[in-house]
């Protein structure tokens, strides 16, 4: 049996790599790795390889820096002919971004199944790119691997039930790989004491959601905010380059520390040590809850609404007050990180054992 993964950006390394990992360990089934080439340069994407032991993609499709339309209609073009060439028995895609649509779609029409990670998430935000490439990938799909009970609970409201298409709730591989990944790197705290944080307080922020960087209103009060805080407790930020580019743009000097992005093993380390995390984006709002922080989400709405309706994660936006605010009451919560929204950590497992089961129909 062959699978042919679809990848191209960032979190997708990070999900795909237990999967790979699963996969390499039974017998009888093969993959073949497609990078579409979303995230291209050493530290977006080569450093995942290395680190995480994912497989050297059998193809790379080196496409990047388009707009939506161009982008996807380039790596439709070039899976069409790659899923022709190698027909796989599924084509997996995983998340919300261009490659994962690029993937399903290229799929679907050609008659392949299609079998989508982290499927059901909803924002109910269609201005969000990421939506629209959710709620197109699911229902093209065949199955549905989904994480949460939310997920199955929004696929069910959108009518999945009558489509034919097999909904697994799998847990979130995202678990998989912090439990898996953090084992590994357990007692080697180097990065930390190499940017001189080790044993120091500081609150770790991740930004470069579209919502943010396209608006230089929102992303100018997330800095200001962030400015604030940085005179009670330091702040740190690796930083995306699509938010590099806009600060560059604007002239904004932030008064807090920014580096370049991590790799996965750094990241870890970060939130691990880190006294609560501040992000727009969709998986970090998870590790940190992996870690046992509080997270303050820097949008208007998640996906991941368990973590919110169980004080673990609170919504601040983009408003100065509200974050500066939510900052200060952070000390005062103190929510129970003893439950386990996200599975127990063998998605990937599950994952594989169903594209097993259902390759042959
Ligand atoms: N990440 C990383 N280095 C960084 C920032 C993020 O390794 O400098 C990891 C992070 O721990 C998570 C993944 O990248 O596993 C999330 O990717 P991102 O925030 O880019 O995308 P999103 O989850 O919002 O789709």
């Amino acid at each position: 049996m062959k699978i042919l993964t679809v990848i191209g950006a960032r979190p997708q390394f990070v999900k795909a790599a237990v999967v790979s990992r699963e996969i390499k360990k039974r017998s009888g089934i093969s993959e073949v790795i497609v990078h579409t080439g979303q995230h291209f340069d050493a530290s977006m994407s080569d450093i995942f390889f290395e680190e995480m032991d994912i497989p050297r993609p059998d193809y790379n499709l080196n496409i990047h820096g388009l707009s939506h339309g161009a982008m996807t209609g380039q790596m439709l073009e070039k899976l069409d002919e790659i899923i022709l060439t190698e027909k796989p028995d599924f084509v997996l895609v995983y998340g919300d971004t261009n490659s994962t649509l690029a993937g399903a779609l290229s799929a679907a029409k050609l008659h392949c199944k299609v079998a989508h990670v982290e499927a059901g998430l909803r924002s109910f935000n269609m201005k969000m790119p990421e939506e629209i490439n959710r709620i197109l990938v699911d229902r093209i799909s065949n199955i549905l691997f989904c994480p949460t009970d939310t997920a199955i609970k929004n696929l069910k409201n959108e009518g999945f039930d009558n489509f034919g298409i097999k909904i697994v709730k799998s847990g979130d591989v995202m678990l998989d790989a912090a439990l898996y990944y953090a084992k590994k790197i357990e007692g080697k705290a180097a990065f930390l004491k190499k940017i001189g944080l080790d044993g120091k307080k500081y609150i770790l922020a991740t930004i470069h959601r579209a919502e943010n960087t396209n608006s230089i209103e929102r992303f100018s009060s997330i800095i200001k905010a962030l400015n604030e805080i940085s005179k009670f407790e330091k702040v740190l930020l690796p930083i995306h380059p699509r938010t590099k580019k806009i600060m560059e743009a604007n002239g904004i000097k932030p008064s807090f520390d920014i580096i370049e992005p991590v790799g996965y093993f750094e990241m870890l380390e970060l939130l691990q040590n880190c006294s609560a995390v501040m992000t727009d984006s969709g998986g970090v709002q998870k590790e940190a809850y992996f870690f046992k922080k509080q997270c303050l989400t820097l949008r208007d709405e998640t996906e991941w609404v368990e973590l919110v309706e169980n004080g673990f994660n609170t919504i601040v936006g983009s408003d100065f007050d509200k974050i500066v605010g939510a900052y200060k009451q952070l000390s005062e919560k103190n929510p129970d990180f003893g439950s386990m929204l996200y599975g127990s950590g063998n998605a990937a497992a599950e994952i594989v054992d169903n594209l097993i089961e259902n390759s042959g129909e």
